[in-house]
């Protein structure tokens, strides 16, 4: 039987590329695109020497073409941690909105089923804990982070309207923060950031008195979560991440634990708009999805750690962003 062919976007990026690995291991014709942005062709090269897996160096904002039948579509591309967003903020925006709209005339050429990554950023500074989907969120439409945030709503939007009005065979999944290995040890996300600077023996820096709250969750988690929502018949936003909620100073506590390190932890200013709280409400994926996470944070942050440790020492002190 000739083989599903699936198109990744953001291919070359953490989730994108855990994504091909998932989906060559089951047996798909994996169309891999990335314009490298933020992406690293070094988390997918392992791919490159298989029959079933192609790369296509492309901005998915500019028209995206594609030869032959594609079955599924996984719409990943676009930065995704504060500081890329915040320093490329226009290709944040044309990605969420342009990009989205070229991946859905092709889902729909090809009558493709299409799923999107959109995030729990769509809560914004959210007023209840833990989001529930039903919540239609705090968000600051002209602050710094608006950029990614509105996009990621006009994906959402836009993504509904196809399913809707065209009838094309849609997912939206609402992912909350995510780690594992291939994060980018200088994309300034809090674990990146804390074990860089562990390595480094750097103080860790805490933005604001470090009690607003994240929940984290393993990237193998997320990709069964993603993988189950794909072949399910729901087509309403599903949020997807491990309700396993601490607040960034205990985060600090627990990775001066894992690295050992001799460091403290220093304060500084939190950036504008950063939320308080986020913890995911996964009634749904429960329920529909026969779906939770299995990997705690002890072992996953383990794992984590071992591959940053692994790294070539000039990339671990390599801090330019
Ligand atoms: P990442 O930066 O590692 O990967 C994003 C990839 O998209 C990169 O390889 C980048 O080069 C590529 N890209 C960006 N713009 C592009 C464009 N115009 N054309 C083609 N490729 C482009 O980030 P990630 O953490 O892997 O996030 C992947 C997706 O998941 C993003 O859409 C992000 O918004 C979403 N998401 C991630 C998290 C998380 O915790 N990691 C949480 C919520 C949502
Ligand atoms: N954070 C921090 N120190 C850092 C980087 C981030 O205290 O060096 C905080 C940040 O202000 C936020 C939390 O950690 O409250 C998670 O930040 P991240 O950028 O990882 O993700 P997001 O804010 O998008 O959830």
């Amino acid at each position: 039987m000739a083989r599903k062919r699936i198109l990744i976007t953001g291919a070359a990026g953490f989730l994108g590329s855990h994504l091909c690995d998932r989906f060559i291991k089951e047996d798909f014709d994996v169309i891999a695109m990335d314009n490298l942005i933020t992406g690293d062709l070094r988390n997918i090269e392992h791919l490159f020497p298989l029959e079933n897996f192609e790369f296509h160096h492309h901005d998915v904002s500019k028209f995206v073409y594609v030869s032959g039948n594609v079955d599924y579509i996984l719409h990943f591309a676009s930065p995704a941690s504060p500081i890329d967003y915040l320093k490329i903020p226009i290709q944040t925006l044309k990605v969420g909105s342009l990009g989205i709209h070229n991946l859905l005339g092709l889902a729909r050429s090809k009558k493709s089923r299409l799923l999107i990554a959109s995030t729990s950023e769509v809560y914004g500074d959210p007023t209840v804990n833990p989001q529930p989907e039903e919540y239609w969120g705090n968000v600051n439409p002209v602050g710094p982070r608006g950029v990614y945030d509105e996009a990621k709503r006009f994906q959402e939007a836009m993504t509904m309207a196809y399913h809707t009005f065209h009838g094309l065979e849609t997912r939206i999944v609402r992912i909350f923060n995510t780690y594992g290995p291939r994060m980018r040890l200088n994309d300034g996300r809090v674990l990146p950031a804390f074990i860089g600077q562990a390595l480094r023996g750097e103080d860790l820096t805490v933005f604001g008195d470090g009690s607003q709250t994240r929940s984290f969750c393993y990237v193998d988690d997320l990709v069964e979560g993603i993988y189950r929502l794909l072949f399910s018949d729901y087509s309403q936003p599903m949020n997807i991440g491990n309700p396993d909620e601490i607040t960034i100073r205990e985060f600090g506590e627990e990775i001066i634990k894992l690295t050992g390190t001799k460091q403290k932890m220093v304060f500084k200013e939190l950036p504008t708009d950063d939320p308080k709280q986020r913890r995911p409400d996964i009634t749904k994926a429960r329920k529909i999805l026969n779906w939770e996470p299995k990997v705690g944070r002890a072992e996953g942050l383990k794992i984590t750690y071992e591959y940053f440790k692994s790294l070539p020492e000039k990339e671990i002190n390599h801090k330019d962003f």
